[in-house]
């Protein structure tokens, strides 16, 4: 069979036009004419976890040896939500699905980039705002159906250094910027998207107790990426995301593997 036979079967449960769009990305990627951006950190026990209750450093430890067993291998243990990874529907809402029940075609899509880097360098509590979302749209055309919208805040030259990350005040608040409430709400009600993501923490800014794009998010049956490397490498547009997220279960969320696809 040949290859772009091959790659319609395999998009077969994504909408014709997004198919037809997909197939002739991959054939692109395997035919060498696409350029390739990793939007994960490795993991390991330096990466920075949410710093209350149970969350907890990612762990690894070696248990049979080359040298000792003739074998390679570890175990490691960490948090669902650690590192670059996704937060399932579930996270915040009741009713809504596990990250093993994300569909395939949920997980890949057109990356709209919206960067916020200068209010930020401002502001650390900057959060993205309607009017940001419109200047972008005035620019680049309205946000496609079915994006996936990624906010560049800058966050991630911090990624490094815990302390600067998290970015926490006296009262062990964190200072770091998110999407506002009104601009989950537009992205859910005035525009189609599959989900969206950030390079920081969480999709809402670090001193927000109430989670309220969380909420918004998952309770529109929508994930959210967190901790999401190289944003500072993508186009306002023109990137396709590929989502590999862990299968977990039942799981909220998990490390999730992200490439982004551009045209050479
Ligand atoms: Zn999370």
């Amino acid at each position: 069979m040949k290859t772009i036979h091959r790659i319609f079967i395999a998009c077969f449960a994504l909408s014709c036009v997004e198919s037809i769009i997909f197939a002739g990305i991959l054939e692109n990627v395997m035919e060498g004419n696409a350029y390739i951006i990793d939007l994960t950190y490795p993991l390991n026990g330096k990466n920075a976890h949410w710093p209350v209750g149970a969350y907890e450093p990612f762990k690894y430890e070696v248990i049979a040896s080359l040298k000792k067993d003739k074998v390679f291998s570890g175990k490691y243990s960490t948090p669902e939500h650690l590192g670059t990874h996704i937060d399932a529907p579930n996270h915040f809402e009741p009713n809504q699905p596990s990250v093993d029940q994300i569909p395939f075609e949920q997980l890949v899509g057109p990356a709209v980039v919206m960067n916020i880097l200068e209010k930020v360098n401002n502001d650390p509590d900057y959060t993205l705002s309607v009017a940001d979302i419109l200047t972008w749209e005035k620019n680049n055309g309205v946000i496609p159906h079915g994006a996936i919208v990624l906010l560049y805040t800058g966050w991630g030259k911090r990624w490094n250094n815990n302390e600067k990350y998290k970015n926490m005040d006296n009262c062990s608040r964190m200072h770091f910027p998110g999407y506002s409430k009104e601009s989950a709400l537009f992205l859910i009600n005035e525009r189609t998207i599959k989900g969206i993501g950030i390079d920081t923490l969480s999709g809402d800014r670090g001193m927000c107790s109430d989670f309220q794009v969380h909420h918004i998010i998952n309770g529109a049956g929508k994930y959210i990426l967190e901790n999401i490397a190289n944003l500072d490498k993508l186009p306002p547009k023109g990137a396709t995301l590929i989502l590999a997220p862990i299968k977990i279960e039942g799981g909220s969320g998990g490390q999730c593997r992200i490439w982004a696809l551009l045209p050479e």
